[in-house]
């Protein structure tokens, strides 16, 4: 299993030159790698696989037009061939959009496999750079020497911050004491979360605060003109405003799934198929700044880290109009009706405390099915490891 710490790093003026050239490598092959298979696509009606990929790599490095590519690191290159194969897996699978392609002004990174490193002591170095990369390490709990990094991955964030982010083995997962509690939650857009024992988590104040200020950089950065130095400076605000209310949503979702990951054994939640629901317009707003998608994948490795069980359950429970008392199906429900009663047993419910419960019921029914919840014999139960394919891109520290 992997986790990662992510931390800030201050590169000298001589190692940002060099990360900026492999930055700009990394994006130009991402970028022309990502053309050509399109155009490979659209011509031919074929896939481009990650041998072809990386033969299409080598070849671009032999042209004296992009023979600047030798210069920086072929690591990173080739994780970003790598990277663009996932990528498209993902895609082709439906679980993400189709790969786009980089700009000079988002956030730029290199990955750096261990050929492409040197670890030791606490001290990082990187291919084509002489001193070891500062860095100020944020994880209390654990001693940055002890480490043994399997990559490396160096960012720079659209304000110009740097950041290094450690990828490691943890070989067995910290288990946490059994509480024997379980809960079905429900994820909403009222509140971001109700659970089965009846507790809202709103959505933090703060954030909503730092997004009005987000929204409002965004209206100024459009009425300066283009090209001017006031629509530079206005862009800089609106990044900063970006990564202020992108840091208050991690914080929260961290905090959110954390205690729900430490204080129940088994979590129940819907799989909300979040792809599909975000290409509703009108919800997509809503939906991406709740991010529950990254909350899901914070919880899953979160519970799979612990000792923990995490139940994805059938996205096409009518939840939200079941009687949990006695199983009663409504006809219907519109999104406004907060509270009902049912007219089968006459139980009054809170539509989302409902809710959470039959995601509850849901997941247990189907993990008596499989024998065990870590089992995933039924396509509606994923285990943990299934639904974190990928190692995560940021650390959590411990309870
Ligand atoms: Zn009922």
């Amino acid at each position: 299993m992997r986790t990662a710490y992510k931390c800030r790093a201050y590169p000298t003026p001589e190692q940002a030159g060099v990360l900026n050239r492999t930055f700009g490598c990394v994006r130009a092959v991402w970028n022309r790698t990502l053309a050509w298979r399109n155009a490979r696509y659209r011509s031919e009606r074929t896939q481009t696989g990650f041998a072809q990929a990386n033969a299409y790599l080598t070849a671009m490095k032999a042209t004296d037009e992009l023979a600047w590519l030798n210069e920086v690191s072929s690591v990173p290159l080739q994780q970003a061939i790598r990277h663009q194969q996932a990528a498209f897996t993902n895609f082709f699978a439906g679980r993400a959009r189709h790969p786009r392609y980089k700009s000079r002004t988002g956030r730029q990174s290199a990955e750096y496999t261990r050929s492409g490193f040197r670890y030791r002591d606490g001290r990082l170095f990187l291919a084509k750079t002489d001193a070891p990369l500062a860095f100020v390490w944020s994880w209390p709990g654990v001693d940055p020497v002890s480490i043994d990094p399997t990559t490396v991955t160096v960012s720079r964030d659209p304000c110009g911050r740097w950041y290094v982010s450690f990828a490691v083995d943890v070989a067995a997962p910290d288990r946490l004491p059994a509480t024997g509690a379980m809960v079905g939650v429900d994820l909403g857009v009222k509140d971001f979360a109700v659970t089965s024992d009846g507790e809202k988590i709103p959505n933090p104040r703060h954030l909503a605060k730092r997004e009005r200020n987000l929204a409002r950089y965004q209206r100024r950065q459009a009425r300066k003109a283009k090209g001017s130095n006031n629509r530079k400076k206005a862009k800089a605000k609106v990044a900063r405003a970006h990564r202020k209310v992108r840091a208050s949503r991690t914080d929260f979702l961290h905090k959110t799934s954390t205690r729900l990951a430490r204080d129940h054994e088994v979590i129940a939640i819907e799989d909300l198929a979040v792809t599909g629901m975000v290409r509703n317009r009108k919800l997509a707003k809503a939906i991406s700044d709740c991010g529950w998608g990254t909350f899901r994948r914070m919880l899953a490795y979160k519970t799979a880290r612990h000792g923990r069980h995490l139940i994805v359950v059938d996205r096409w429970l009518p939840s939200s109009k079941t009687c949990s008392a006695c199983g009663h199906l409504l006809a219907g429900i519109s999104l406004g009706t907060r509270t009902w009663q049912c007219p089968s047993c006459g139980t009054r419910h809170d539509r989302d405390i409902n809710a959470a419960k039959n995601i509850l019921a849901a997941g247990l029914a189907v993990s008596a099915c499989g024998g065990d919840v870590r089992h995933s014999g039924s396509p509606r139960v994923q285990s943990p490891a299934k639904q974190e394919p990928r190692p995560v891109k940021a650390g959590i520290p411990g309870p």
